[in-house]
């Protein structure tokens, strides 16, 4: 698709796209209309239409509004739940942003034994949850032998249960030990498509290629599989969120985790701005016109930052939420960010505020497996 030049606007200060243009309103309906009807826009058109979400509120309301019709046309108005459980948060990597890096020997270390983590199962499922999501830093004391026992029992006691896997880069085989034994899905966001980008976000030994390859692989083996990124780190232009838009297009993933950047004390960007609640919804509702059956997270950090931001997700076309099961003694050590929501709840207490929260947007909740439309068991 070509935007006529024409009807291009003057460029604000408050954008800062290399280009330096902004789209007309009509342009803007164009362009977004392109975008849902499955139009590979390039860069720089995509590009266009972030800078001008960004500098016209009307305009980004409608986007949102636009993603949400057409997240109700194929899911309807159900929210899918995830029981979370962040069983350990040793990390062997040292990503700048992240507050759980090797790096910061202020963190508390914590590990959940088997045993915790059946704990947190047995109370997400008697909560009504049917996936288990488990993540954690990259901690080599979970060897693939203790994932698969883990993996294999939890699949033995819940098995009408999704089994969820966050566990960062493995190899092929690796990913698939843990399939095999019952994993159904892996959350890996690409963090940044930029390969400059991922550099000023991650020390040299990770490689965007390599975490590319990941989730090539997570989808060859059947995964369904999340990738996602950040919305406002430092460094990152509107151009790298276009080229997080074509990658995204390009895997085609079933899930996308979206949420702002929110500074962490004791890391490397700790006195870096966050990220804004508007930038976020703009990227959530252009991954959904992108992936219309995508499933997206209204993120526990949108909901930091801002105190309406998960029904602010939803509005802009999220449909899952990720409940806490992690046991409340350990939740305040899996401190990713500064601010987390939720850390001094129990289970139950996320569960009824969630769920307030979506019936008060007009949601329905659904306690289902939530799987991928084009999955089949
Ligand atoms: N070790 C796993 C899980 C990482 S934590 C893995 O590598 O996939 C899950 C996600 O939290 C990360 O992918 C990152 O996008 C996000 N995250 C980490 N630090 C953050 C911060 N400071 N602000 C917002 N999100 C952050």
């Amino acid at each position: 698709m070509s935007l006529p030049a024409t009807h291009l606007s003057a460029p604000s200060p408050s954008t800062s796209t290399r280009s330096g243009s902004l789209l007309s309103a009509p342009d803007f309906l164009h362009a977004i209309t392109e975008l849902t009807s499955g139009s590979a826009l390039d860069a720089p058109e995509l590009v266009q239409i972030i800078a001008t979400a960004r500098a016209d509120g009307e305009l980004r309301e409608t986007l949102c509004q636009m993603a949400s019709d057409l997240r109700d046309r194929i899911y309807g108005r159900r929210v899918f739940f995830r029981g979370l459980i962040e069983f350990s948060n040793y990390c062997a990597n040292d990503c700048f942003y992240c507050g759980i890096r090797a790096g910061n020997n202020t963190v508390n270390r914590y590990r959940l034994s088997l045993e915790d983590i059946l704990s947190s199962c047995q109370a997400g499922y008697e909560l009504g949850y049917r996936t288990f999501v488990l993540q954690s830093g990259e901690d080599p004391y979970f060897t693939d032998d203790r994932m698969v026992a883990i993996i294999q029992e939890i699949h033995h006691r819940y098995p009408d249960c999704a089994i969820t896997l966050s566990i960062g880069e493995k190899d092929r085989a690796s990913y698939q030990r843990f399939f095999d034994a019952g994993a159904n899905r892996y959350l890996l966001r690409h963090e940044s498509a930029t390969p400059e980008h991922y550099a000023m976000l991650h020390p040299s030994e990770l490689d965007l290629l390599n975490r590319k390859r990941c989730l090539y692989d997570l989808m060859d083996i059947g995964y369904q599989t999340g990738a996602g990124f950040m919305v406002g780190p430092p460094g990152q232009t509107a151009e790298h969120l276009a080229n997080d838009l074509i990658f995204l297009r390009e895997l085609q993933p079933h899930m996308v985790g979206i949420g702002p950047f929110l500074p962490a004390s004791n890391t490397p960007f700790a006195t870096e701005p966050a990220g804004s609640v508007e930038d976020t919804l703009i990227m959530v509702a252009l991954t959904r016109l992108t992936l219309p059956a995508a499933l997206i997270p209204a993120t526990t950090a949108l909901g930091s930052l801002d105190h309406k931001g998960r029904e602010k997700g939803l509005k802009a076309g999220a449909n899952v939420v990720m409940p806490n099961l992690t046991p409340t003694i350990n939740r305040k050590d899996y401190s990713l960010y500064d601010g987390k929501i939720c850390t001094g709840d129990e289970a139950a207490e996320c569960r009824v505020c969630i769920e307030g929260r979506i019936r008060s947007v007009g949601f329905d909740i659904d306690l289902s497996r939530g799987d991928h439309l084009t999955y089949n068991p």
